[in-house]
C-alpha cells in the first residue's frame, strides 16, 4: 500500500460543542505534495495535529488515522506505539520552533535526538558523522555558513530553512508544515517552498502543507484539500481551484486577501 496518510471519519469536537472536524476522510499517497486550505479556523491545524500524533479524534467515534500502513489512532485512543510514527515526521511549524540560543548546527542535530540514546543527545554528544550529516542538511538549504551562528541571529525565513535542514536530519518520511511561510516575506516564501517542492521532488518524501495564500498552493501543490466549517470541501488538482470556487470557500468578500 502506497498510502502514506489514511484517515477514515474522523471527528474532533473542542469543549463539548465546537465540531472542528466533521466526518473527514482523507487518503496521501507516498510523494504527494499536498496543499491543505481553507479559511482560518477550518480545521487545517488540527487535521495536520492528528497526522502528527500530537492529538485524537472523539472518544467512541470510528475514526481512524494511519500513518505509513500503521494506525496511530482509533476511536478517539491513541495506540501505545505512535512514538514510532512520530519520528518519522518532520513538523514544521509557523514560528520556526528552534532553540534560540543554541547554534544552528546543534538545532538541526536535535532533528537526531528520536534515533540515539537520550542521555548522548541530552549533553549534547555527537558524532562526528552526525556533525557532518548536519552540515550537509544545512547545504541542502543553503544555510552551511550560518551553522555555527546562534540561531536567534537569523531572519525568519533563515530560521524557517534550518527547521527544514533539522527534519531532514530526521530522516523524516513525511513532512507536515503548518502554514510555514505565514510570517515570511515573498521572497523567503519562495524560498522556503522551493526547498519543500525539492525535497518532495528529489527525495520523494511526502509533503502536507498548510497555506493561506492559494497562489502558492495553485504553483507548488499538484494537489490541493479544502477545508471548509471543519468538513473536507474540496479535493482535487489545485489548477481546478477556479475563482468561483475559492469564492466558495473563503466567501467572496476575503477573496481579495488571498
Ligand atoms: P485553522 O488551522 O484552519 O485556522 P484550527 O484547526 O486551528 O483551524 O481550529 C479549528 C477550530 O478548532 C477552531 O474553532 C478553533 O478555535 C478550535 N480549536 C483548535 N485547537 C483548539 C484547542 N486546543 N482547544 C480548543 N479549541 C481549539
Ligand atoms: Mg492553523
Amino acid at each position: 500500500m502506497d498510502n502514506v496518510v489514511q484517515i477514515k471519519s474522523l471527528h474532533k469536537t473542542f469543549n463539548s460543542s465546537n465540531r472542528a472536524l466533521k466526518g473527514i476522510d482523507l487518503s496521501v499517497l507516498k510523494g504527494e505534495m499536498v496543499a491543505l486550505i481553507g479559511p482560518s479556523g477550518s480545521g487545517k491545524s488540527t487535521l495536520l495535529r492528528h497526522m502528527a500524533g500530537l492529538t485524537w479524534g472523539d472518544r467512541g467515534g470510528q475514526g481512524s488515522v494511519s500513518i505509513l500502513g500503521e494506525t496511530i489512532q482509533k476511536q478517539g485512543k491513541l495506540a501505545h506505539t505512535v512514538r514510532h510514527s512520530r519520528a518519522k515526521i518532520g513538523y514544521i511549524f509557523q514560528q520556526f520552533n528552534l532553540v534560540n540560543r543554541m547554534s544552528v548546527i546543534n538545532n538541526v542535530l536535535m532533528g537526531r535526538l528520536g534515533r540515539i540514546s537520550s542521555w548522548r543527545g541530552t549533553l549534547g554528544i555527537f558524532t562526528q558523522e552526525e556533525r557532518s550529516l548536519a552540515l550537509k542538511a544545512l547545504a541542502r538549504v543553503g544555510m552551511e555558513k550560518y551553522a555555527y551562528q546562534r540561531a536567534d541571529t537569523l531572519s525568519g525565513g533563515q530560521q524557517q530553512r534550518v527547521a527544514i535542514a533539522r527534519a531532514l536530519m530526521q530522516k523524516a518520511e513525511i513532512i507536515l508544515a503548518d502554514e510555514p511561510i505565514a510570517s515570511l516575506d515573498p521572497e523567503s516564501s519562495r524560498i522556503v517552498m522551493d526547498i519543500l517542492k525539492d525535497i518532495n521532488e528529489k527525495d520523494g518524501k511526502t509533503v502536507i502543507v498548510t497555506l493561506h495564500q492559494v497562489e502558492y498552493a495553485r504553483k507548488y501543490c499538484g494537489r490541493a484539500v479544502a477545508l471548509k466549517n471543519g468538513e473536507l470541501y474540496f479535493d482535487g488538482p489545485s489548477e481546478e481551484l477556479s475563482d468561483k470556487r475559492l469564492a466558495n470557500i473563503y466567501g467572496a468578500s476575503q477573496l481579495s486577501v488571498d
